[in-house]
């Protein structure tokens, strides 16, 4: 009888799988807010960049961080935030998707509850999901090049939408603006914003251009507060808008993925 128990519960459990994620590799768990077009619209965000939005993306990071203390450093932009575990990470014995179900609904979680710190006068009309997936990078220079990908990839929509927006509050409907900003390169695009709007792209919030990075400074680069209060611990976790396509941003914080 209890023989039979224990055999069908092996016969269940076989039904599992495993999907260990390569050991010694970085792993990455990006997340990424879930039909945010629509929800940035819902809550009227401002267009294309809405600082307290992005303000409480980097809020529940620094939140993710203090939780998971295997994450090394965290990049975001717009609605989604890629998180690095440290290459020796055990987190969940390296289980996917228990760790992207539990980053992604931490995350989630801590956005609902901050909402209201961010948009004290701006109801929640509906609850937030964010999808996540898990990537492993190989070698430390390949995780330089993902992490430099997703800043390019920051400064491509944001010259982009800041085009767009212009043009559309400008008076242009959004399929003109569109096809207005067809085919333009880079440099045509910044043109735009000095000739028509007295824009000069690069003197923009330093945050919109190049994103948000929080990460852990441990180790010889760290500041000992004098005091050692608890709150000056936390801040061992730093937020800031750098640029990390070039060397020099590892090269001056050699301690985080070391
Ligand atoms: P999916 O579910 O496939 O991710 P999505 O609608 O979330 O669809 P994304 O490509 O992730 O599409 O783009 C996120 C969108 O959310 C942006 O295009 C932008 O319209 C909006 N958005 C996110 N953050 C902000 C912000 N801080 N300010 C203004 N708009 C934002
Ligand atoms: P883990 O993170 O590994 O899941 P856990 O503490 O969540 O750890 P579980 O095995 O998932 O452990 O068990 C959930 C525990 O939560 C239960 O042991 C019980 O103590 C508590 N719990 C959950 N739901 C209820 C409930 N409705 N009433 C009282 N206790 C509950
Ligand atoms: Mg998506
Ligand atoms: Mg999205
Ligand atoms: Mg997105």
């Amino acid at each position: 009888d209890n023989e039979i128990k224990k055999i069908k519960a092996e016969y269940v459990r076989s039904f599992l799988f495993e999907n260990k994620l390569m050991p010694s590799t970085w792993i990455v768990i990006r997340i990424d807010g879930c039909h945010f077009h629509r929800f940035s619209e819902v809550h009227e965000f401002e267009k294309p960049n809405d600082r307290q939005a992005l303000n409480l993306m980097n809020s529940c990071a620094v939140a993710v961080l203090e939780e998971f203390k295997d994450i090394v450093f965290s990049y975001g932009v717009s609605d989604e935030y890629s998180f690095v575990l440290s290459k020796d990470s055990k987190c969940y014995q390296r289980q996917a998707s228990q760790i992207v179900s539990v980053i992604v609904s931490f995350f989630s979680s801590a956005y609902v509850m901050k909402w209201k710190d961010f948009f004290p006068f701006k109801e929640l009309k509906y609850p937030p999901s964010f999808d996540g997936r898990a990537v492993c990078y190989p070698s430390t220079e390949i995780l330089q090049d993902y992490l430099a990908w997703r800043q390019v990839d920051c400064h491509i929509n944001n010259q982009y939408n800041t085009c767009f927006w212009m043009l559309v509050k400008s008076g242009k409907s959004k399929s003109e603006a569109q096809s207005y900003l067809k085919g333009t390169q880079t440099r045509e695009k910044n043109e735009l914003l000095i000739r028509q709007f007295n824009i000069d792209y690069n003197t923009l919030p330093i945050m919109f251009l190049r994103g948000s990075s929080v990460f852990r400074i441990k180790g010889e680069d760290s500041v000992m507060p004098e005091d050692g209060t608890f709150e000056e611990v936390k801040q061992e976790i730093i937020l800031s808008h750098s640029n990390i396509i070039e060397d020099s941003f590892w090269k001056e914080h050699p301690s985080i993925l070391c």
